[in-house]
């Protein structure tokens, strides 16, 4: 059976001569603040959805809501992958339910699939690979579907454990449940979740990790003005893990409002 891999398999980057002390590495009260705000950005999703259902908003707001929502919580969830296993989580959270996909993995299995991405970045063994090998189009399409051909890579890899098809059932039968409700409101939903998936899914494995063809870990190819209106929009600290990518994969272990303070990485 699968086991919840340690930090540390996340932190076994290249050997690298500087280490950051410990002051800034991810703490305890780190993995509060985004255990928190995760939650929070959750019940947002299912106001949105659940005052779309009820008539009390109009279901063409969801179209903007739902990005602005998602892109704060994936950063959010991200920073939380690296600060707590699934283990020492709330089950609300093992669940990670967005119902993004009738069939979709949970914090557990994201948690591991990071961290070898960041174990094996952009190499053969990097599971997200497929997202980030050859040109934009076809990596966006990967993206796209990446909830899908997470699921069905991590079970011919890892097998149907007892507890992912359980959480997977359940987030299955939300689904369904979902789309009995209100179809044409759910689909609204989902076609703006899916496509906010996809564009943080080809952000964070393509853009960062294809510089046009050579695969490796590069800085945010985006103008000044761009990040500016991005950290207006979905926060500052959040956006450093966009904009320091290659200092959070030298050092996973730093947290992303810290990553500024830290030496520029080996080239
Ligand atoms: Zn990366
Ligand atoms: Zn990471």
């Amino acid at each position: 059976m699968f086991e919840e891999g340690s930090d540390n398999a996340a932190m076994a980057a290249a050997p690298d001569a500087f280490s950051p002390p410990p002051v800034l590495w991810r703490d305890e009260r780190d993995a509060r603040h985004y255990q928190f705000w995760t939650r929070v950005y959750a019940y947002a999703l299912y106001a949105a959805l659940g005052s779309a259902v009820l008539g009390l908003m109009p279901p063409w707001l969801l179209v903007p809501v739902v990005p602005l929502v998602y892109f704060r919580m994936a950063l959010a969830l991200h920073e939380l992958l690296h600060a707590r296993p699934s283990s020492q989580l709330p089950r609300f959270h093992q669940l990670t339910m967005i119902f993004e996909s009738p069939m979709c993995l949970g914090y557990r299995e994201h948690r591991a699939i990071h961290f070898a991405h960041h174990r094996f970045a952009s190499t053969d063994r990097d599971p997200e690979r497929y997202q980030i090998e050859g040109g934009p189009l076809r990596a966006f399409g990967a993206a796209l579907i990446s909830p899908e051909c997470g699921f069905v890579r991590w079970v011919r890899e890892h097998g149907m454990s007892r507890s992912l098809a359980v959480d997977a059932g359940i987030r299955c039968a939300a689904f369904i449940a979902l789309v009995a409700v209100n179809p044409r409101v759910f689909f609204v939903y989902w076609v703006a979740l899916r496509l906010s998936v996809g564009c943080s899914s080809f952000v964070f494995h393509h853009v960062l990790h294809n510089d046009d063809g050579r695969l490796g870990t590069f800085r945010l190819p985006a103008p000044d003005v761009v990040v500016r209106m991005a950290r207006a929009l979905f926060g500052a600290e959040p956006m450093l893990i966009l904009t320091e990518h290659e200092r959070h994969h030298q050092w996973p272990r730093v947290r992303a409002g810290d990553l500024p303070l830290l030496p520029a990485p080996p080239r």
